[in-house]
């Protein structure tokens, strides 16, 4: 198929209008009605900004994030998701930077979105739900009042409008911006094969739209034909339950969510026979937890590396390699090879160079779904590409003989001690082998000796004695180097995550450092 998402839910419209796209809190919209309602959005928008302008949305995982989505498509405008657990100081910058012309607000983010609209003049607020003053129309009305018709921007002739801007999740600094057009998003064809979906997949969205993952799935999903389950609350117990009886087909989850679900106490009891394919991704996971997951959900996995600057994913380990017996090599440590039109090479840091298979560099990316480059940041930008239009990731990795991508860390994160490179990852890996530990991160914290000290954080495994320390530091070096174990083992009772369940290094670092 390998379309773009409005002319994908037009044609879902006139083929199968009464099959179902969204479903939230028991309200179904089908796809014809979809078609229609995102036609009166657009009009409604366009009354409020002309095409080009961005219109933020605070919602959470909801029918109405799929609408925005579909409608800014069709009118032209871009669709900038935004980020509701940001402080509102921090939110007002963001919408600032893009330059919003319209928000469209849930009640419960009210105080956010008047802050917003306080700090830029002329934009239009919409609520979803009560109207809230005079100025504010409710979303449902403001939709009514605008007609069925379809302003029409889509076949492709749209290929290099921005469709959606997203921020970056913020790991290692302020969020940046990230435009992306149409031809950016759009999936290919043989990608969209490798799902096998068909008419009666059902795919859960769990993600927040404003990380690449919710937004890019829910895109997948709709231009599939398939019916998206939106989950505007996360709950692991609630979301196992909805698998089950809604007979889930697809899912994107992030490690920390499998995490979650696979810890739940009757999860082995349940029937997840429906359950096809679970991709994962957008944070390291652990052998430990993937084989776990398998076991569990006993579908097919598919693990994806990406990033918001590459419209998701970069490289895909497909499920034949998560199989023993499948046709493939077994390789749950590889992030597998490039999808459809990317193209990955490992530089040299200091060179730019590409460095033999088996060394270690950074990942260096050329493919048409990566963007021109960030909202309103040259420096950025031009730092962002490096010469014949390779982007550099700013992570750390090795392609194997076969061309397999195995990642290291973010080359910031790696660890120098005493003159020797420690990846962070290679040590969590080796600690999340232990029975007793739950979760761990790695952090270099300063150290006069050594430069940096190797230092994890360990969240302890309930319902199983504590090990000491020296347990867990004599436990890593069985596994790796006796420079790579880790000096001080810290016990803490949660990890610092962003809402995709990404540690926050930056934030462990500064814990630790101030204890
Ligand atoms: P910022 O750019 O603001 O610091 P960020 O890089 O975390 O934040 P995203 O674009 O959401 O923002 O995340 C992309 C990054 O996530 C990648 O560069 C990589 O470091 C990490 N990542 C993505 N997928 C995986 C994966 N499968 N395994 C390990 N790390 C991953
Ligand atoms: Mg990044």
């Amino acid at each position: 198929m390998g379309l773009h998402l409005p002319d994908a839910v037009r044609l879902h419209a006139r083929e199968h209008a009464g099959s179902p796209a969204l479903t939230c809190e028991g309200r179904t919209i089908g796809y014809g009605e979809l078609d229609s309602r995102t036609n009166r959005l657009a009009r409604a928008l366009l009354t409020a900004a002309p095409t080009g302008s961005r219109i933020g949305h605070l919602t959470r995982t909801r029918c109405e994030s799929g609408e925005i989505l579909v409608a800014a498509g069709k009118a032209g405008l871009v669709a900038v998701p935004l980020n509701w657990r940001l402080a509102v100081p921090e939110l007002v910058a963001v919408a600032r930077d893009a330059g919003l012309r319209v928000l469209i607000a849930e009640p419960e983010f009210l105080p956010g979105a008047l802050a917003v609209r306080e700090s830029l003049p002329g934009l239009l607020l919409v609520v979803i739900g009560e109207p809230y003053d005079s100025d504010t129309p409710a979303y449902e009305a403001w939709l009514s009042a605008h007609l069925d018709e379809d302003p029409g921007r889509g076949g492709g002739a749209d290929r290099d409008e921005v469709a959606l801007q997203l921020y970056t999740s913020g790991t290692t600094g302020a969020p940046k911006g990230v435009p992306l057009t149409h031809g950016n998003l759009r999936p290919d064809a043989e990608e969209l094969d490798e799902y096998r979906w068909d008419a009666d997949s059902v795919a859960l969205n769990a993600l927040p739209m404003f990380h690449i993952a919710g937004a890019g799935w829910l895109g997948v999903a709709l231009v599939s034909g398939a019916h998206s389950l939106m989950v505007p609350d996360f709950a692991p117990d609630t979301t196992v339950e909805t698998m089950e009886s809604r007979g889930v087909t697809h899912c994107f989850l992030v490690p920390s969510v499998l995490h979650m679900l696979t810890e739940l106490p009757d999860v082995d009891r349940r029937d997840f026979s429906r359950l096809r394919l679970i991709a994962y991704g957008g944070s390291p996971i652990t052998p430990a937890l993937l084989r776990r997951s398998m076991a569990v959900f006993g579908c097919g996995f598919m693990g994806k590396y990406g990033m918001t600057e590459a419209a998701g994913a970069v490289t895909q380990l497909p499920p034949h390699e998560h199989r023993a017996e499948g046709p493939g090599r077994l390789r749950l440590k590889s992030a597998g090879r490039p999808r459809g039109g990317v193209e990955v090479m490992i530089a040299d840091t200091a060179t730019g160079n590409p460095v033999p298979p088996g060394t270690v560099g950074e990942i260096r990316i050329r493919s048409r779904h990566n963007t021109a480059g960030y909202w309103n940041r040259p420096a950025e930008t031009a730092a962002l590409y490096a010469a014949d239009g390779w982007l550099c990731t700013g992570d750390g990795g090795y392609l194997d003989e076969d061309g397999y991508l195995f990642l290291t860390d973010r080359i910031k994160d790696m660890i120098i001690t005493g003159g020797e490179n420690v990846y962070p990852a290679e040590v969590e890996s080796a600690l999340a082998e232990h029975p007793a530990v739950a979760e761990v991160a790695v952090v270099g914290v300063p150290h006069d000796i050594w430069g940096e000290a190797v230092t994890a954080a360990v969240v302890p495994r309930r319902g199983i004695g504590r090990p000491t320390e020296q347990e867990l530091i004599a436990f890593a070096r069985e596994r790796i180097a006796s420079y790579k174990k880790p000096r001080r083992v810290l016990f803490v009772d949660e990890l610092p995550r962003n809402a995709n369940g990404k540690v926050l290094r930056h934030e462990l670092l500064l814990r630790i450092s101030a204890n």
